[in-house]
């Protein structure tokens, strides 16, 4: 499989996405959860990013102590499930900006078709996480981050909960320099588009409106 992908195979994240999985699983277990996993995915995400050394006042000593650039990142959440993964993420990188693009899928066609795109500026300067907790056919996150590879930026990392072989194939082909991070690669995707097994549709647990 050409491309970066990153399983994160932590027990913590396992095990919370085991219970996330479970369909007797309430929306506010679900929520709380996939903030808790958002902590944990933004943790090995964020790896590589880098630090710059800023002079500090221990109570014992000045120091040079590595900060990191945390204005330059940009959070992309792709709409809406994605946003269940921001409250997370930004509780560990609070300065993190946050852009949101809003996608559908055609039912019939399965395609991504956008209806809102906002980031924020200077994207030039900014390394981009882009999060979706489902990368199913593939098709949001090929079109979110064609959109976001026009803004420039200094380079972008995809992170989803769960994916499959369908999705990653999809996804690389149009982007193969584009690293994504997830906590599995499940079976196969259902004849309409669903993660199997998965944890069936993501934004009507999180949000409650099945
Ligand atoms: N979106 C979801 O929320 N779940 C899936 O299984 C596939 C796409």
């Amino acid at each position: 499989m050409p491309g970066e992908v990153h399983v994160v195979d932590h027990p913590l994240v396992q095990h919370k996405l085991s219970l996330m999985r479970m369909k007797s699983t309430s929306t506010s277990a679900f929520r709380n959860l996939l903030g808790e996993l958002s902590m944990l995915m933004a943790y090995e995400v964020t790896r590589d990013l880098r630090t710059h050394p800023v002079a500090i006042d221990t109570p014992l000593a000045r120091m040079q102590a590595p900060m990191l650039d945390g204005k330059k990142i940009a959070l992309v959440s792709i709409m809406r499930a994605g946003t269940g993964i921001l409250d997370g993420m930004l509780r560990l990188i609070p300065s993190a900006r946050v852009g949101h693009v809003g996608l559908y899928r055609d039912p019939k066609t399965l395609v991504a078709v956008e209806y809102y795109f906002k980031v924020p500026g200077e994207m030039g300067g900014r390394d981009v996480i882009v999060v979706d907790p489902m990368m199913a056919t593939g098709n949001s996150a090929v079109a979110a981050v064609g959109r976001l590879k026009d803004t420039r930026p200094r380079s972008i990392k995809f992170v989803c909960l769960l994916t499959c072989p369908e999705g990653l194939a999809n996804f690389h082909e149009h982007h193969p320099d584009i690293a994504v991070f997830t906590a599995a690669i499940d079976s196969h995707l259902d004849e309409h588009g669903y993660i199997v097994p998965g944890l069936g549709d993501a934004g009507d647990r999180l949000f409650g409106t099945k």
